[in-house]
This record gives structure tokens, C-alpha cells and sequence, in this order.
């Protein structure tokens, strides 16, 4: 399929003249999903009209460069977008906005009634000043005065129901402010790996995400690094399931501290860890992924217990780099790949895409 980034451009023009109508933003997508032979499913639908109604800078921006590389809109590829951008709401992230903006808006109408309740408090003085005087006049009539006195009385009602009025509302407002808390921690224990405190994988994924849009926009280096534990389950057979644990523990913490801010650890899956590496190409991701390696296997792991060696643990590492545009899978799978090679020929040692010999018709670029 034939992709000119022009035809793009001039169709966005076409969009901003009518910005204020939706049909068009939907007619625009219907037109270039037809225009990009993509099928008309609601998921591809909604990325589309995003698309054409301009309502997020990284989609456009993203399906921009894929339109500007002459990438063809695979069924992998839109399932790809929709899930970047609409597959996975962040809920407890969407509830601890809302109560963000409900706790602002009971901040507002809270200050509207301290105004008001002022208000009320210097009328409330002014009528007991005019009742004073009027008591003080000899020729006031009584109705004058019982008038000035029910005011007086109702003035007072209003001034007690406004107080309890704003204490009520400071009372929901702290009660949104722990519900904002508890959402927080909640999202927090959502994205931490309970065993070594690290990100877990849906942490990973949200960074993963994050960074690849970050290095579009900035035209900057990418690289993921997918390590995992050789032979770990001769660990577990020997030593038992705890003493593995704690050798996943001490695993991720010699790992963290040896990446420092150089990357992000998460723990991937059982005795797989991932690195998001930023900033970084091929090789010196490669480097990294290295000097990791040698950090674990220098190190002896030690029963305290009972005194006796584990012995050391060796880690083989994947290491490929992020291809602008590229649905972030791929890029698991290629270091997934690399990973694979690295313990096939022999563990305990980094190969990179590089090393992995190109499939015939494989149509990904790598940069670096
Ligand atoms: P390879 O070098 O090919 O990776 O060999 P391996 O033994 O490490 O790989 P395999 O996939 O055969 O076994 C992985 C083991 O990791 C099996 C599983 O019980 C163990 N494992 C996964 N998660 C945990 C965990 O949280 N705690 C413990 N103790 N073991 C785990
Ligand atoms: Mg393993
Ligand atoms: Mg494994």
C-alpha cells in the first residue's frame, strides 16, 4: 500500500476547518481507515477518530511517523495502537483524578460558603445593633421591634446551619483525601512485585509504553535488555522454594543497584527480569547488560542457616533496540529472541538482535 505522508497532512487541514463538528472528525477516520484499508472494527474506529479529532498528542504523533515510514496498518499494528493508547485504562488512576477534581470543586463551594457565612455574620451584628437601638427608643412600636427580633433569630438559624454546612463539607473533603490516599497506595501495590519491591510486569509495560513515546518525541535511543536465571530450577530442587525466593531477592537487588539510574528494573515473570534502558544504543545497552552479568556471577550466594554455598548464579541477556514506530511487542519478542540465543549457546553470557541472524522478508529496521 502506497503511504504519502502529504495526503495525511492535507486531510488534518481538511479537519481543522471544521473542528468544531464530530460527524466530520468521524467521517475523516472512515476515510482513512479506507484510504489504509484498515477494517472497520470499533476498537479501530475509536483510534481513528482520535486520530482525526486531534484529542492526543502522542497518538497522532505516533501514527504520524508510522504514516511518514510507509508502514502498512497490519491487523497486529492497530490491535497494537488500540492498546497503547485505549487497551489498558489506568482505573485507579482515572478514580484518583475524579476524586481530585470533586475534592477542587468542594475546595470551591467551601470558600463560597465561609464568603457567605460572613456575610451572614455581619448582617446577623448590623440587625443586633439596630435592635439595641431600636430597644434604647421609647417610641419604637413593639411590632417594629418583635420584627427586628424574629430577623434577628432567623439570622442567627442561618449563621449555625451554614457552620454545620462547612463542616460537614471539610469532613467529605478529608474523606475524599484518604479515599485519593488508599486509591494511590492501591495503584502503587497494583504495579510493585510483593517478593523483590520492584516493578512488576504491568509495571514494566506502563513504562515500556511511556519510554518508547518519549524517545519518538525526543528522536532519542531506546533499549530493552530481558535477563533471566540459569538453571534456577536446580536452585528451587536442591535448596527449596524459600531459599529460591530469597535468591530471587538478592538477584533483583544486586541488579537495581548495579543498573543504578541507568535503566529500569522490573521483574518480567518467574526468574525473568527486564531492563528499560533509555538514552542508550545497541551496544551500550550491551555493555550494561554486561557489566549486570558480571555483578551477579562474581557474587556467592550463601545459606546463613546452615553455612553452606548455593554457589553462584549466572544470568543469560537479551538485548534489542527500539525502531521508531515499531508495535512494542516486536521489541520484546526480538530481545526475547536474543535472550533465547544467549542460552542455547551455552548461558551465562549478552547477545543482542544483532547477533540474530534477519529472517528473509522481515521487514523490521533496527537503528544502531
Ligand atoms: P534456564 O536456564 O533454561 O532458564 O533454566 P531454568 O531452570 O531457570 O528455567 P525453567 O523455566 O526450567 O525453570 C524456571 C524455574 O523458576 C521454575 C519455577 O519454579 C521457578 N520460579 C519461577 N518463579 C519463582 C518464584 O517466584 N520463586 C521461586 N522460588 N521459584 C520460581
Ligand atoms: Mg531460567
Ligand atoms: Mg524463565
Amino acid at each position: 500500500m502506497d503511504a504519502d505522508p502529504k495526503v495525511a497532512i492535507e486531510l488534518r487541514w481538511g479537519i481543522e476547518m471544521h473542528a468544531d463538528n464530530a460527524g466530520q472528525y468521524g467521517q475523516t477516520a472512515m476515510d482513512l481507515m479506507a484510504r489504509f484499508e484498515i477494517p472497520p472494527t470499533p476498537h479501530n474506529y475509536l483510534v481513528w477518530y482520535s486520530y482525526a479529532a486531534k484529542e492526543n498528542a502522542a497518538l497522532l504523533r505516533t501514527i504520524d511517523i508510522l504514516i511518514a515510514d510507509g508502514r502498512t496498518f497490519t491487523d497486529a499494528w492497530c490491535d497494537d495502537l488500540y492498546f497503547q493508547f485505549f487497551g489498558q485504562a489506568d482505573d485507579a488512576a482515572i478514580l484518583s483524578a475524579l476524586a481530585e477534581n470533586m475534592e477542587e470543586s468542594l475546595a470551591g463551594t467551601i470558600a463560597q460558603i465561609l464568603e457567605a457565612s460572613a456575610d451572614t455574620s455581619q448582617f446577623g451584628s448590623a440587625l443586633s445593633d439596630v435592635k439595641g437601638k431600636l430597644n434604647a427608643l421609647t417610641d419604637a412600636k413593639d411590632e417594629t421591634k418583635a420584627l427586628v427580633a424574629a430577623l434577628l433569630t432567623a439570622t442567627q438559624r442561618m449563621e449555625r446551619r451554614t457552620l454545620k454546612l462547612e463542616q460537614q463539607l471539610n469532613q467529605s473533603s478529608s474523606q475524599i483525601q484518604d479515599l485519593r490516599n488508599d486509591l494511590e497506595s492501591v495503584r502503587t501495590e497494583a504495579l510493585t512485585d510483593p517478593l523483590t519491591g520492584i516493578g512488576n510486569r504491568k509495571a514494566f509495560d506502563n513504562y515500556l509504553r511511556e519510554k518508547a513515546m518519549h524517545a519518538m518525541e525526543e528522536g532519542s535511543d531506546l533499549c530493552l535488555i530481558l535477563c533471566d536465571i540459569d538453571h534456577f530450577k536446580k536452585v528451587n530442587d536442591q535448596w527449596g522454594h524459600q531459599i529460591g525466593d530469597k535468591v530471587l531477592e538478592l538477584v533483583s537487588q544486586c541488579l537495581t543497584e548495579t543498573a543504578g539510574s541507568q535503566a529500569i528494573c522490573c521483574r518480567y515473570g518467574g526468574e525473568e527480569f527486564a531492563f528499560i534502558v533509555p538514552a542508550q544504543q545497541l551496544q551500550q545497552a550491551c555493555d550494561l547488560a554486561d557489566i549486570l552479568r558480571l555483578a551477579l556471577c562474581e557474587k556467592c550466594v550463601m545459606n546463613r542457616a546452615s553455612g553452606a554455598s548455593v554457589g553462584t548464579v549466572t544470568m543469560s541477556f537479551g538485548v534489542a533496540q527500539f525502531a521508531f514506530g515499531e508495535p512494542l511487542p516486536s521489541l520484546i519478542e526480538r530481545a526475547d529472541t536474543a535472550l533465547y540465543a544467549a542460552k542455547h549457546n551455552g548461558r551465562n553470557q549478552v547477545m543482542s538482535e544483532a547477533d540474530i541472524p534477519k529472517e528473509p522478508g522481515d521487514q523490521i529496521a533496527v537503528a544502531g
